[in-house]
């Protein structure tokens, strides 16, 4: 049995005073008890937060695609020239170029706060095409960065078969992740023997773009029941466009209409939505998976946050291209995008919540764990025991109530105030140093090597 003594911890509920933590070697948190005798171990303890929405392969990408096109007309760079950037880079990576770098990001998560985290995978074949040896072996390339970095893994296997609505051929660049879904099919029962309490699988269907909703009902069909569903959608008001002129309706609401879309099911961006698919997608039961900063650094648009929370829909967020590795910076972006388009203050909060950041961390909580489709999310009996230690010596934390800890963290400053993480019952960051940083840094800067060696 291992434990820990917290002073102060966020429980679902909200903020609790000396609370003992325990868990199980499996990693299972076996007691959550507050108002114990004792003296505390450490300060203040949130629980580690869920990363919905992630492509790993990206992260390699950050930072590279800040350069407006050569026309310097401000209307030509856009998430599709982003697009192609991308394909290109993707273009050549190899399997383990993509552990090298998906186990970098993973300890770059687990260092700022994400102990959970949904990769949807899409880079699936080698650059000619084929399939490398078996169906699996690129996703189980994820799984073993992630089991390396320790963070909780859902692993959801692409469903991607066309370029465009109306099943549209793909194109060169797109060979790499073209799927059936007998292929996704076969991908989910290869990755069987890795499903553990770190670790789950679900699928996704690219987007309505690249899979028919024919394609989805059968994937569905043919997948164990409960496992987590998401697709990208209504991302680009392109898109949107697209969908309209495809089948006169706009994508959320063509789902909705066409596929029993409920709490199983993760709606990533989900960001050009009328006040009507606004309601809909609330009252369905699954999450709108958010991507501030890279909705933000594609131009994608906002989110209209304001009218779907007031429905009670249900959210989380995702790091998705990795232009950040902070869930602090996504919430803290997901409230300021509000605010910047409404010209006002304090958006994501509710009569019941009104403290901005525990609304967003604790919402961020409940959504993610549901996207996840594992019990993360919560200090709470049963749950995986996945937490963080905040810096209480920083002297933004500094002889604080535990009521404001979580606007300090938010919305103060851009000092790293994780410390500690446990994650599955292991302790993967301590003092703001992961367990096998070194290592896995070492292996990626080879691997950044190797891919520039190639571009030039
Ligand atoms: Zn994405």
């Amino acid at each position: 049995m291992k434990q820990l003594f917290a002073r102060h911890a966020l429980l679902p509920q909200g903020w609790a005073r000396n609370v003992l933590i325990a868990w199980d070697g499996a990693g299972t948190l076996t007691e959550v008890h507050a108002n114990a005798d004792g003296a505390p171990d450490v300060g203040y303890v949130l629980p580690g937060m869920v990363n919905l929405h992630s492509h790993a392969f990206q992260r390699a990408l950050g930072g590279l695609t800040e350069r407006a096109g050569s026309t310097l007309d401000n209307s030509a760079d856009s998430f599709w020239t982003w697009r192609d950037l991308m394909y290109r880079f993707a273009a050549t990576i190899t399997p383990e170029q993509v552990e090298a770098i998906a186990a970098q990001l993973f300890v770059e998560c687990l260092r700022y706060g994400y102990t959970a985290l949904c990769e949807f995978h899409y880079l699936q074949r080698d650059p000619q095409g084929e399939w490398y040896g078996h169906l699996a072996g690129m996703a189980e390339r994820i799984a073993a960065a992630a089991a390396a970095s320790g963070i909780g893994l859902t692993l959801l296997p692409v469903l991607y078969s066309h370029a465009g609505f109306g099943a549209q051929a793909l194109r060169p660049e797109q060979r790499r992740f073209h799927t059936s879904v007998r292929d996704v099919h076969d991908i989910v029962a290869a990755l069987e023997p890795l499903r553990s309490s770190q670790l789950e699988v679900g699928a996704a269907p690219h987007s309505l773009r690249a899979a028919s909703v024919e394609q989805m009902r059968e994937l569905v069909d043919g997948l164990p029941a409960g496992r987590p569903l998401h697709l990208h959608i209504a991302e680009q008001q392109a898109e949107v466009d697209q969908c309209l002129a495809f089948c006169g309706q706009r994508p959320v609401d063509y789902l909705l209409s066409q596929l029993a879309i409920d709490a199983r099911w993760c709606l990533v961006h989900a960001t050009h939505l009328s006040g009507a698919e606004s309601a809909r997608l609330a009252a369905s039961g699954a999450v709108a998976g958010l991507c501030p900063t890279t909705e933000a650094n594609l131009g994608d648009g906002l989110f209209p946050l304001a009218p779907y929370i007031a429905a009670g829909g249900a959210f989380g967020i995702g790091s998705d291209s990795h232009v950040s590795h902070s869930p602090v910076e996504e919430l803290r972006w997901l409230e300021y995008g509000q605010r910047l388009a409404r010209q006002r203050r304090n958006v994501a909060a509710t009569a019941a919540t009104p403290d901005v950041a525990e609304f967003l961390w604790q919402g961020a909580l409940r959504g993610g764990a549901q996207a996840a489709g594992r019990p993360v999310g919560a200090l709470a009996v049963g749950k995986r025991a996945d937490l963080l230690v905040l810096d209480d010596a920083h002297v933004n934390l500094d002889g604080i109530d535990a009521a404001d800890v979580l606007g300090r963290f938010l919305f103060s400053g851009n000092d790293n105030l994780v410390r500690d993480v446990l994650a599955g019952g292991q302790w993967v960051v301590r003092n703001g140093v992961h367990i096998n940083q070194d290592s896995i840094a070492h292996r990626y800067k080879l691997a950044l090597h190797q891919l520039r060696e190639v571009s030039r």
